[in-house]
């Protein structure tokens, strides 16, 4: 037997048939309510008409995140990608202003620093975690950067640097603490782009609560979700204030007048949604039991197997397993990547629609020009990368 057939034997055993029909294809990872009260919390809405941006949903989405996650406050808003661009606003980024960021990343990351007019500019990551890498950022700070009247500066283009904006990829926390030291060092702000990593922590805290403020995101293909959305979560009161205000085209409060004191944006989520949340969040500790058992099943039926390996769960860190990642130790980058190939060709033959890592950011059309330090181990790691069917569903307890 082959090297790709062996090991898309191995993943077989974990997912193959565990979504009962045989020929169904499985997907990455796939929305699931069975067992929870979604259809009465939506029925409420529709009840009561309060379907869109206020109602009760919302609230007690909010204060189930803030329960669950440790923050002292979270708004909820219509995505992912807009929730990151709202926080890259609120820690005051805008048009012309570069911000740090590993280009191992889903194009949201890069896209909410654009839709406000400011630069992306490329960071390494590590192998580990594959988050950001904080000695990486460090070296590169202080190779390019230049402190000044008015702030942090790029040397060669001129522009500010504004935030720094690091990613908990497939759920693993990223060297957070350490992150932070340096954003800190060079008093530049921190935000964190948690959408992968809802129940992921690290030293105590919940990812997305080491910087000024984490994003969330509950689209559809997350470990939970609320058809679309996303979430701010802070520590910090000003700024949910502000994010609240901003988010509700930035309207005065008042019984019928309208008036506005900025340029706001709609960004709230509908009660309809949130009510979804409620219902899926209430159902969190389940899934994050799945997940795990889903992970270590994956890691039992690889364990024979040398030329693959799985991407950890990072020391002193709880991750979510959002997606389970297989990696090729190939030392060659080409010969690893040739071997990816070949298993994805053969699992989709079979129906098994694993994927490869995204396109690095920096390798899209737009955003080639944009400045970067060296990006050797994200470049080393993405021609290996391949992510696993991670649907809570597909453990064998989950019906039950
Ligand atoms: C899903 C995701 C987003 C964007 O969330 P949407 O809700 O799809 O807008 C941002 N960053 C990362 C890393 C993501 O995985």
């Amino acid at each position: 037997m082959s090297q790709a057939q062996a090991i898309l034997r191995a993943l077989q055993q974990v997912c193959g048939s565990s979504t009962g029909t045989p020929g169904q294809p499985i997907a990455l990872h796939e929305p699931d309510f069975s067992g929870t009260q979604a259809w009465a919390y939506v029925r409420d809405c529709l009840d009561s008409g309060w379907v869109s941006t206020a109602g009760q949903w919302v609230t007690r989405f909010e204060q189930e995140l803030c329960a669950r996650t440790g923050a002292e406050h979270a708004v909820a808003v219509t995505n992912g990608t807009v929730a990151l661009r709202l926080a890259l606003h609120l820690v005051g980024v805008s048009a012309d202003d570069e911000v740090l960021l590993p280009p191992l990343s889903f194009v949201a990351t890069a896209n909410a620093v654009a839709h406000l007019g400011a630069i992306p500019h490329f960071v390494d990551v590590e192998a580990g975690s594959l988050g950001m890498d904080p000695p990486a950022l460090a070296a590169h700070l202080e190779a390019v950067a230049e402190r000044r009247e008015g702030g942090v500066f790029n040397r060669s283009t001129g522009r500010r640097l504004a935030a720094v904006l690091p990613v908990h990829v497939f759920g693993h926390p990223s060297r957070i603490q350490e992150v932070r030291a340096v954003a800190d060092a060079w008093g530049l702000p921190l935000v964190e782009d948690a959408a992968e990593a809802l129940g992921s922590w690290s030293d105590g805290n919940h990812c997305g609560l080491v910087g000024a403020v984490g994003t969330l995101s509950f689209n559809g293909n997350k470990l939970i979700t609320t058809g679309g959305g996303g979430a701010l979560l802070t520590q910090s009161t000003e700024l949910a204030k502000r994010a609240r205000h901003l988010s509700t085209t930035a309207k005065l409060p008042h019984s019928w007048a309208f008036e506005h004191d900025a340029v706001g944006w709609n960004d709230r989520m509908p009660n309809l949604n949130a009510a979804l949340g409620v219902a899926q969040l209430e159902d969190l500790d389940r899934r994050l039991v799945a997940k795990r058992r889903l992970a270590e099943r994956y890691a039992t039926a690889l364990e024979n197997l040398t030329s693959v390996e799985l991407v950890a769960e990072p020391e002193g860190c709880r991750s979510n397993h959002w997606l389970v990642t297989l990696r090729f130790l190939a030392d060659d980058p080409a010969e690893a990547e040739a071997q990816r190939l070949q298993v994805l060709e053969a699992a989709h033959a079979d129906g098994l629609l694993l994927r490869p890592v995204w396109r690095l950011l920096h390798q899209l059309p737009m955003y080639v020009d944009a400045p970067r330090g060296e990006l050797v181990v994200a470049e080393g790691q993405a021609c290996r990368l391949l992510n696993l069917p991670s649907s809570p569903q597909l453990d064998e307890g989950w019906s039950s």
